[in-house]
């Protein structure tokens, strides 16, 4: 099937490889120049493990192409996937703007019947909106479906949750589209959900509210760990056997970020206040994970006076495996121990390039290693595997002070205890 996707970021480039590997032929399109070019020559404009090797693959086998030209793309796409950014405004409502735009352009481009795909993170009723659109603006008389499919893929692993889901949504009032959709997502071998656009687009943000409510929690818990002498740990790993709970999403840290849950969470309560009900669950989520970074910035005042000291800092990303620094808390970490007066040295092994935009006046070093070369204290923001199997005896034997404050609990604190440091965590004791 010819399919166009509109928007490739992290979201439009799992699809387009999807749909190109399950054989179909695939247009991908985005708005910046710069992103299309770098595409055409196998360069990524993202960091997404696998994601190079299948552009590749797929460009080779001439069943994916990308192009600038959003008319060429819907012109060639029987199904049409929208994915562009839906960020926030200031109030934490979704900016529409971008999906109001393309919605435009394939009413005014359309010349034969279209599924036009909504895949970005959207409000409730925009499925009713972008109707709308298209029907004003259309300049010939084709028919189009509407249909929401909201994405689950996680960053890090983008293709792979893209290829296997756990799920697919399809919401939709058309039997044609609904075919179509089911002919498309029925080889990836998922359970498919066909239900009317509005409830589409609730699943997707109860789901990611839903994630960002165990994740404060689960902070939470740890705040009363640290004030108890227990161990957020166990008590995760306790909780984890009850079938009913699971033993994911349960890490207490320095708090969600990324480009979905912060934005969803804000998203979401914003969506409830248009219908008069207060969401007040997810108040409280915002509210945690505001607090949590704010409280890792407290413990690192409370152990030193940072004001002239050299703070080392592993990891910038929001997670582990992609260089995405959008909402990533290492920036209001960052900029506050900056504001107090510390000289910052980072290392992240994906995200530095992404985060020159939002962290100035800091150095950038090579390895970890050279963030550690003379550190009064070593900060671990994100949980690569790399500074999980990192050599602690060159570590303490670069530091300034044997000092480590970990927001992602990656080492044992007995461990640490025997190799010499002291070492502050999360939920957990303090050795
Ligand atoms: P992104 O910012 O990485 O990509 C969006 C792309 O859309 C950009 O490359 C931008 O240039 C392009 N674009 C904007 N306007 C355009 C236009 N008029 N025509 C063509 N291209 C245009 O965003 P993303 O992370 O891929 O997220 C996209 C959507 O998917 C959002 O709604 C997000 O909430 C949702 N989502 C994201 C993830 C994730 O992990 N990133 C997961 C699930 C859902």
């Amino acid at each position: 099937m010819k399919i166009s996707v509109i928007g490739s970021g992290y979201v439009g480039m799992a699809t387009v490889v999807m749909f190109a590997e399950l054989g179909h032929d695939v247009l991908g399109a985005d708005i910046d120049k710069d992103k299309i070019e770098k595409l055409n020559n196998g360069i990524m404009p993202i960091f997404e493990p696998g994601l190079k090797e299948l552009v590749i693959k797929n460009i080779e086998e001439k069943r994916l192409r990308f192009t600038h030209d959003n008319k060429e793309a819907i012109e060639h796409g029987e199904v049409i996937f929208i994915c562009v950014g839906t960020p926030p405004k200031a109030t934490g409502e979704t900016d529409l703007k971008y999906i109001i735009a393309v919605a435009k352009e394939v009413a005014e481009n359309m010349s034969s019947y279209k599924v036009i795909v909504h895949k970005s993170t959207v409000p409730v009723e925009t499925g009713e909106k972008v109707k709308k659109i298209i029907k004003d603006n259309i300049k010939e008389n084709s028919e189009f479906d509407v249909v929401s499919n909201p994405e689950f893929l996680r960053e890090g692993t983008a293709i792979k949750d893209t290829m296997e889901p756990d799920r697919v949504v399809i919401g939709t009032d058309s039997e044609k589209a609904i075919e179509i959709m089911k002919k498309l997502y029925s080889p990836l071998k998922a359970p498919i959900i066909i239900t009317d656009i509005r409830s589409a687009e609730l699943i997707k943000h109860a789901s990611n509210a839903f994630l960002a409510t165990k994740i404060s929690f689960m902070n939470s818990v740890s705040r009363i760990c640290e004030l108890t002498g227990a161990d957020i740990e166990k008590v995760a790993e306790g909780m984890g056997y009850d079938g009913r709970i699971g033993n994911r999403f349960l890490n207490a840290g320095i708090g969600y970020g990324g480009f979905c849950f912060p934005k969803d969470v804000q998203a979401f309560i914003k969506i409830a206040e248009q219908y008069n009900y207060d969401f007040e669950i997810l108040k409280g989520t915002h509210n945690v994970n505001e607090e949590q970074k704010k409280h890792f910035v407290n413990k690192i005042k409370e152990k030193i006076d940072v004001k002239g000291k050299t703070i080392g800092v592993l990891g910038l990303a929001f997670k582990p495996n992609t260089d995405d620094m959008r909402f990533a808390p290492s920036i209001y970490i960052i900029n506050e121990l900056k504001k107090l007066g510390a000289k910052i040295k980072v290392y992240d092994p994906e995200a530095m390039e992404r985060s020159k935009e939002e962290l100035k006046d800091i150095e950038f070093c090579n390895e970890p290693y050279d963030v550690c070369k003379d550190s009064d204290l070593l900060l671990t923001l994100t949980e690569w595997d790399e500074f999980k199997k990192i050599d602690l005896k060159k570590v303490k034997s670069l530091l300034k002070n044997p000092l480590i404050i970990d927001g992602r609990n990656m080492y044992n604190p007995e461990k640490m205890k025997k190799e010499g440091f002291q070492y502050i965590s999360i939920g957990r004791k303090s050795v």
